[in-house]
């Protein structure tokens, strides 16, 4: 019996991420008087916190199957079907209008206030760029970091930031057309520069780390988030296997929130698997 219990407890934080989901989905739907954001959202916490459940069970396709499951839902329904523009350049267009839809929504959950909850959760789990990234052969980084590099990502988050605001102060027509255009073509010349940088730097992440516009906003609120991977350091050999398999770089035996590129940890647990002494969690 006890042995039933201790095992039930194990998924009490699925249970507790689902509820978390469904009280936004709730909140939504009473606050806009719109039944899609509680299906929208509980559509998102069911597979997170089935996911969840998969990678507690020991499975090992257990975050590819959310990344798949939210990142398509959200590309080919959200995106493509209902034609909302969820990249960073619909953000801007939404707030502009000073509407508080999809994607000024999906921003504030996924990639603004909620990684001070989940920190880059949304980066391991939901991205639909990397859903494809992560299935290139190069999960662990075969080349040195480049983080000059870093740069890249102030420039598209600056050039996404001006392209939209030259759009409104030309008061271009047909507006919402063009945004669904820029929403094909951005997604397009994501996954290729992405595949690309992949191949070149031998490295799949490697998008997320030097080009991402969104990680402007990921990266600052990430490092207060309270989920975060612990070092124990006093269980730590330093054999180095947890470096070996970061796909992001990070300095994860140490346990200060100032660890190399602790920004980056997108929550993926390879590290604490491959720990031999279990100082990881
Ligand atoms: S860094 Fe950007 S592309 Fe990479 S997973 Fe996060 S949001 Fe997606
Ligand atoms: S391997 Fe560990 S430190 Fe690296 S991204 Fe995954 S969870 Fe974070
Ligand atoms: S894998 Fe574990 S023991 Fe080895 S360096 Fe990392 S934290 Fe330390």
């Amino acid at each position: 019996m006890m042995r039933k219990n201790k095992m039930l407890r194990k998924y009490v934080p699925s249970v507790l991420l689902f509820l978390l989901f469904e009280a936004v989905a709730v909140a939504l739907w009473i606050a806009k008087d719109n039944m899609f954001y509680l299906l929208n959202f509980s559509y998102i916490g069911g597979c997170l916190a089935l996911g969840t459940v998969l990678f507690t069970a020991g499975k090992c396709y257990a975050r590819h199957f959310v990344q798949l499951a939210v990142g398509s839902y959200m590309l080919l329904y959200l995106g493509i079907i209902s034609r909302e523009n969820m990249q960073i350049e619909g953000f801007w267009y939404y707030l502009f209008l000073g509407v508080f839809e999809a994607a000024t929504i999906h921003y504030s959950v996924a990639k603004i206030f909620g990684p001070l909850v989940f920190g880059r959760g949304w980066c391991g789990y939901a991205c639909w760029t990397a859903m494809v990234l992560d299935f290139l052969p190069y999960k662990q980084p075969k080349k040195a970091r480049k983080e000059k590099l870093g740069i890249l990502r102030y420039v598209m988050f600056a050039l996404s930031l001006t392209v939209v605001s030259c759009l409104f102060l030309m008061k271009i027509a047909h507006l919402e057309e063009i945004m669904f255009r820029m929403f094909l073509a951005g997604n397009a010349v994501y996954y290729i520069a992405g595949i690309v940088l992949a191949f070149v730097l031998k490295d799949n992440r490697a998008f997320c780390k030097y080009l991402c516009p969104v990680t402007v906003f990921l990266k600052p609120m990430s490092y207060f988030s309270l989920l975060r991977i612990h070092c124990d350091e006093n269980k730590c050999v330093h054999c180095g296997k947890c470096l070996q398999v970061c796909p992001m770089n990070v300095e994860v035996n140490q346990e200060s929130r100032k660890r190399k590129n602790g920004t980056e940890c997108i929550l993926c647990y390879e590290c604490t698997k491959a720990c031999p002494t279990k100082a990881l969690h």
